[in-house]
């Protein structure tokens, strides 16, 4: 598996959890783009959100950003962002499903 995202799932790459539970991880992201950056996965692989489809999936899309909500709300007060970058054009780098958790500053718009 050459899925880096996979290999810090299955704790082959160290990275502290920021949250943890049977299916999903949160961890910080190694190149920060605000004071508070986070990165929510699934520990079960899948590519994009447009990767997913059935209602076992549409369950973990509204698990991921459950979770990526709260820690928005956790480490942005007055505010916060979730990301979800999807294929080529949409600036997705890594091909494992996440939602980035931006807070600590205020945010523009448009995104570049
Ligand atoms: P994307 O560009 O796919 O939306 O987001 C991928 C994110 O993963 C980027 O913000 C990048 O900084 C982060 N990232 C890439 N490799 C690693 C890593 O090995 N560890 C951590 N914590 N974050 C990573
Ligand atoms: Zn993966």
């Amino acid at each position: 598996m050459e899925c880096i995202f996979c290999k810090i799932a299955a704790g082959e790459i160290p990275a502290p959890p920021v949250y943890r539970d049977d299916e999903v991880l949160a961890i910080a992201d190694i190149n920060p783009q605000a004071p508070t950056h986070l990165l929510v996965m699934p520990l079960a692989h899948h590519a994009n959100i447009g990767a997913l489809s059935d209602a076992d999936d549409a369950a973990l899309t509204a698990k991921l950003f459950a979770v990526a909500s709260q820690l928005g709300r956790q480490h942005g007060p007055g505010g916060y962002r979730l990301v979800m970058n999807t294929g080529g054009d949409g600036g997705q780098t890594v091909d494992h499903l996440h939602v980035h958790v931006l807070a600590g500053r205020a945010m523009s718009w448009p995104p570049g």
